[in-house]
C-alpha cells in the first residue's frame, strides 16, 4: 500500500457527484483552456455561492468546463488520486449522462473518459472505484428512464449502480418506478437521494416504490421513530454527508445533526462528501468531523468504512479484497 501510511484511518466513499468533485484549481485550469470567465463562481481559489440556487449555478458552471473524453479522464483521476492520498481505498461516484449531453458529448465518450481516469488512479494509487448512473429528478421521469435505458443497453463493467439526484422537492418517487425497474432488470444496484430537503415521507415513498439498497442522505428519517426502526431492521445503508447538510443549512450546527442518533439507533451510516469543494469539505474532512464533532473513535471510524464496503456496489471478490485491505492498514 504505497500511498497509505500505517495508522491512517482507511476510508471509503459511496456518495459523491463527479462533476461536483472538481476542485477550484482544476476548474480554473479548464476555464483557461476554454477561455471562459469564471469570476462569478470562483473567488480567491474557492467556489462562492450563498443559497441553493446559486450553488446549482456554481455546480453547472464548473461542470460545463468538462467537454471531452480527456477532460473527464483528468477529472476522475484528479479526484480519485486526492482521495487515495488521504487513505481512501474505495470510491463510488455519481455520473450523469444528461450532463454529458448538455455539454455536447456522447454518453460513451463521457463514461469511457471517466473510466480511463479511474483506471489510471487504480494503477498509480491502488484505489478501487465504480460509477453510479443517475437520472435528474427535476428533469422528470423521462430523464430517469433515459439514463436507465442507456446503461441497460450499453453496460459497462465500472457502472454498477443506478440512482437519482437533483431537486428532491419536485415529483414523487412513485413517478420514477419505470426508470428504476429498467435499471434493476439490467442488474444494477439501486440507491436514491431522499430525506434531505424533504422529510421522512420521501424516504418511506422511496423505499416503497424504488426499493433501494441504500438511501442518499436519509438523515430526516430521524423525524419518524418507526422509520428509523425500519431502516435499522432492513439494513438500509444511509449515505450521510454531514458537511453538505451543514453547508446547505439543513441543521444549524454539527451538534444538531442526527448522524450520532441514527447510528445509536442501529441504522447503518456511512460518511461521504457529496460535492466536496462546493461545501468546503473532503472525505478526509468528513472523517475528521466525525471524530471531533461526533466523538467517534478510530475503531468506530474503521467500522464505518467497513459498513461502506459491505454496502458497495461491487462483486464479492472485490468486496473481500477491500475488507482484507482494511485489516492490513
Ligand atoms: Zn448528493
Amino acid at each position: 500500500m504505497e500511498n497509505i501510511d500505517k495508522g491512517i484511518v482507511p476510508k471509503a466513499e459511496l456518495h459523491c457527484h463527479i462533476e461536483g468533485a472538481a476542485n477550484p484549481q482544476l476548474v480554473t485550469s479548464q476555464a483557461l483552456k476554454y477561455d471562459v470567465d469564471i469570476s462569478k463562481i470562483i473567488h480567491n481559489g474557492a467556489f462562492v455561492w450563498s443559497n441553493f440556487a446559486e450553488f446549482l449555478k456554481c455546480y453547472d458552471g464548473a461542470a460545463s468546463l468538462f467537454r471531452s473524453h480527456d477532460d473527464y479522464a483528468l477529472l476522475s483521476e484528479t479526484y480519485l488520486s486526492e482521495l487515495a492520498l488521504n487513505g481512501c481505498i474505495y470510491s463510488e461516484v455519481f455520473i450523469s449522462t444528461d450532463h454529458a449531453r448538455m455539454v455536447g458529448i456522447s454518453e460513451e465518450e463521457y463514461i469511457e473518459g471517466l473510466a480511463a481516469g479511474m483506471r489510471q488512479a487504480k494503477q498509480k494509487h491502488d484505489i478501487e472505484s465504480r460509477m453510479i448512473a443517475t437520472g435528474l429528478r427535476h428533469e422528470g421521469p423521462e430523464s430517469v428512464i433515459r439514463a436507465a435505458t442507456y446503461i441497460a443497453n450499453n453496460p459497462h463493467p465500472l457502472v454498477t449502480g443506478f440512482g437519482m439526484g437533483g431537486e428532491e422537492r419536485m415529483y414523487s418517487p412513485r413517478d420514477f418506478i419505470e426508470g428504476f425497474e429498467i435499471a434493476r432488470e439490467a442488474g444494477l444496484a439501486i440507491t436514491s437521494h431522499a430525506g434531505e430537503l424533504v422529510g421522512p415521507e420521501s424516504i418511506q415513498d422511496t423505499l416503497k416504490y424504488l426499493k433501494p439498497h441504500r438511501i442518499g442522505h436519509g438523515v430526516r428519517a430521524i423525524e419518524d421513530n418507526k422509520l428509523v426502526s425500519e431502516l435499522a431492521e432492513k439494513e438500509i445503508v444511509l449515505e450521510c454527508c454531514p458537511g453538505s447538510n451543514i453547508a446547505l443549512g439543513l441543521y444549524p450546527t454539527f451538534r444538531d445533526h442526527p448522524f450520532v442518533a441514527l447510528r445509536d439507533s442501529g441504522v447503518l451510516v456511512t460518511l461521504n462528501s457529496d460535492d466536496p469543494p462546493h461545501f468546503d469539505t473532503s472525505l478526509a474532512n468528513e472523517y475528521r468531523l466525525a471524530e471531533f464533532e461526533f466523538g467517534l473513535s478510530r475503531n468506530e471510524l474503521v467500522e464505518i468504512t467497513k459498513t461502506a464496503i459491505n454496502a458497495a456496489f461491487v462483486d464479492q471478490k472485490t468486496r473481500i479484497s477491500l475488507l482484507e485491505k482494511i485489516e492490513n492498514i
